[in-house]
């Protein structure tokens, strides 16, 4: 007789096309979610969106740009006048220190433009490799991977790293990931880690991605209490490139 068929579900790699492409019919009209009308007011936007909402950033900014065009005036901003202008984002000192440190750096090493490279952006005062990622990615059109609590989140999810590390996660994502759609696909994740996978309750019930997501990690309330779905030593089946 027979053996019983085995049904073994498909390596990551195997998965990640088929969730990408689910995703863009979610989410055809990716964008960033900062306003912005040029790089240099997309990297500060960036800068000022850590730990706050796009919503609130974007509340911030129309003042703020129209009171500081240039690296130059943000150099020279007096640093209680920058504060106020920023201090509803929350940890505003700091901002406000770092975009001004960043325009004085971008006035004196870059002759006062944005670069465009990731290492040079991630040099500039309060900007790490995701706010550089973000400012390529939509400022200049460079596929860059951007790893924020929702990709690193989905990512574990979707089985495709066990990795906690942001930038081991990027570098795992930009094997699984066709380079051209880098940008997109890191704007859709995010998308969907607000609307549907949520850090404490994820709606796994109505998510699309369900067929293609062992939800490595979530936690499910049985009559026997929660229970993992997977527990990470089963995961490590799933894992994809360490
Ligand atoms: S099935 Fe659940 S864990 Fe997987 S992506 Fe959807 S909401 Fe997240």
């Amino acid at each position: 007789m027979d053996p019983t068929p085995r049904t073994t579900r498909p390596r990551a790699k195997d998965r990640v096309g088929p969730v990408l492409d689910l995703l863009a019919g979610l989410y055809p009209g990716a964008f960033a979610g900062l306003d912005h009308a040029n790089p240099l007011q997309l990297l500060v936007a960036t800068i000022l969106s850590a730990q706050c909402t796009d919503r609130r950033v974007n509340q911030v900014t129309p003042a703020l740009f129209a009171r500081y065009k240039t690296a130059k005036d943000l150099a020279e901003a007096d640093p209680a006048e920058l504060e106020g202008f920023v201090k509803s984002t929350g940890f505003y000192r700091n901002k406000a220190r770092n975009i001004r440190a960043c325009g004085r750096q971008l006035v004196e090493r870059f002759g006062g433009e944005v670069p465009r490279t990731l290492d040079d952006l991630a040099s500039l005062p309060g900007v790490g490799r995701k706010t550089a990622n973000v400012v390529l990615g939509d400022a200049f059109d460079t596929p860059g991977i951007t790893v924020d609590t929702h990709v690193g989140r989905l990512s574990r999810r979707l089985g495709w790293t066990r990795h906690r590390n942001p930038v081991k996660v990027e570098r795992v994502l930009m094997r699984l990931i066709p380079q051209p759609d880098w940008t997109t696909a890191s704007h859709r994740i995010i998308l969907h880690g607000r609307a549907v996978c949520h850090a404490r309750k994820p709606a796994c019930g109505g998510c699309a991605l369900r067929a293609y997501c062992p939800q490595v990690g979530v936690v499910r309330k049985t009559k026997t209490g929660p229970q993992m779905t997977q527990t990470p030593a089963q995961s490590r089946s799933d894992r994809e490139i360490d």
